[in-house]
């Protein structure tokens, strides 16, 4: 794979897929510009080398039957504008109609335009060739710097790469980083390494942690999907989250991590509710104590102070999945807890997943983190150690 300093594209013509997909708040917000951010590095460089520049980025799941409002990338184009400040930044109507194609016709050298979110045509997520050929016709150079949508085939990453040959397309800075952060990490790491791994469902990383296995020299294990470790150690979990058909699975999981001489922890105390509301009444219980009709919505203290241990030596700690509930404030304790233990260690911390930075973000340690990931089911993917779509395009 490339990267864009290898290619000459000095007064060139060049086309950047970014990942613009920023989370915004109920009053439409944008509530965290990182992704935009982490895009700027690429997008000064050719700026600086007088390129005319078409940028394209999707924005949420709009139907693909042209444009609407709600997903509409214009509030991006505006925090974009004032964090660039250049004032050579221009709005497309539309993605490959007139408005978009005649404006990109008259770009000076420096110039940007933003398209509007590729997802407005039904062709960007079916991988269309005739769609990503009237992409691809933006550029005289592909570059792609979209970590968190290189999982997916879609002809914006994946589709489009056939239109150039490899002097003329390339990673980003922003995509190169993220790739080799992972890659070394997963490949190389400095011992000991462990993971923590949360969320909700085990079948959402089941692949990631099995691969993990292989690799890490501790695991620990929380929110929703410890239930259905707990449930295949026997214990009684209440109405906790649980997922029945992979109590199989995570019992081999667990006798492969024993035979690895893999150190394996799941929590030993759980914050229990009445149901799952902001209201709900609350107790904190050993693991062997959840009452029958309540659910476990967040590690307890003592669990935080066991992991904090375990976490102690570590050289390398890659973390992905909340610890509980962590919107809500109850239930957010556990989360909070382990982004601080794991900011203030002195391993290398990576942090993948749009909720793990979420938190990471909440509890203030996101400067504290080495590496912070822009794309959740991206970087789970290379960790399941699958090639990205958009990184086998860029190969190819
Ligand atoms: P994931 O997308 O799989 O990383 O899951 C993140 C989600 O898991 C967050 O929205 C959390 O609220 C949720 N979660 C964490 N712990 C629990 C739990 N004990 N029960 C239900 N949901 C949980």
């Amino acid at each position: 794979m490339k990267d864009i300093r290898d290619l000459d594209i000095v007064g060139k013509r060049v086309f950047i897929r970014c990942d613009f997909n920023v989370p915004t708040d109920e009053f439409g917000n944008i509530s965290d510009d990182r992704r935009i951010k982490s895009a700027l590095p690429t997008i000064r460089y050719c700026i600086d080398r007088d390129c005319k520049i078409v940028l394209a980025s999707h924005f949420g799941r709009p139907e693909g039957n042209g444009f609407e409002a709600e997903y509409s990338l214009a509030t991006v184009a505006k925090r974009f504008h004032s964090l660039l400040k250049t004032d050579n930044i221009f709005m497309a109507s539309d993605v490959v109609g007139e408005d978009a194609k005649s404006k990109a016709q008259s770009l000076e050298a420096g110039d940007v335009l933003l398209i509007e979110n590729v997802r407005f045509e039904k062709g960007e997520t079916q991988n269309d060739e005739t769609f990503a050929k009237a992409l691809a016709d933006y550029g005289d150079f592909y570059i792609n710097d979209a970590f968190g949508a290189c999982h997916r085939e879609h002809a914006s990453i994946h589709a489009i790469a056939k239109f150039f040959d490899a002097n003329h397309k390339a990673a980003g800075f922003l995509m190169g980083k993220e790739i080799n952060f992972f890659q070394k990490v997963i490949q190389d790491p400095v011992r000991p390494f462990i993971a923590v791994v949360g969320g909700s469902k085990v079948s959402g990383k089941l692949q990631a942690l099995t691969n993990l296995i292989e690799k890490v020299d501790k695991v620990i294990i929380g929110g929703g999907m410890a239930f259905t470790f707990l449930k295949a150690q026997g214990y009684e979990i209440g109405k906790s989250l649980v997922e029945d058909d992979l109590i199989e699975e995570a019992n081999i999981i667990m006798a492969k991590a024993k035979e690895r001489g893999v150190k394996f922890y799941l929590p030993v105390d759980i914050v229990v509710a009445s149901e799952f509301s902001e209201n709900a009444t609350i107790k904190f219980l050993p693991t062997q104590e959840i009452p029958q009709g309540w659910m476990g919505l967040d590690v307890g203290p003592a669990s935080s102070r066991l992991f904090r241990e375990v976490i102690n030596d570590a050289k390398t700690i890659i973390w992905n999945g909340p610890m509980g509930v962590y919107e809500i404030d109850k239930f957010s304790k556990g989360s909070i807890d382990m982004s601080h233990y794991i900011a203030q260690s002195h391993a290398t911390t990576i942090v993948g997943g749009g909720d793990t930075a979420d938190v990471v973000n909440k509890a203030g340690d996101s400067d504290e983190m080495t590496f912070v990931s822009t794309g959740g089911g991206a970087s789970l993917k290379l960790i399941e150690g699958e090639i990205l779509p958009g990184v086998e395009a860029l190969q190819s």
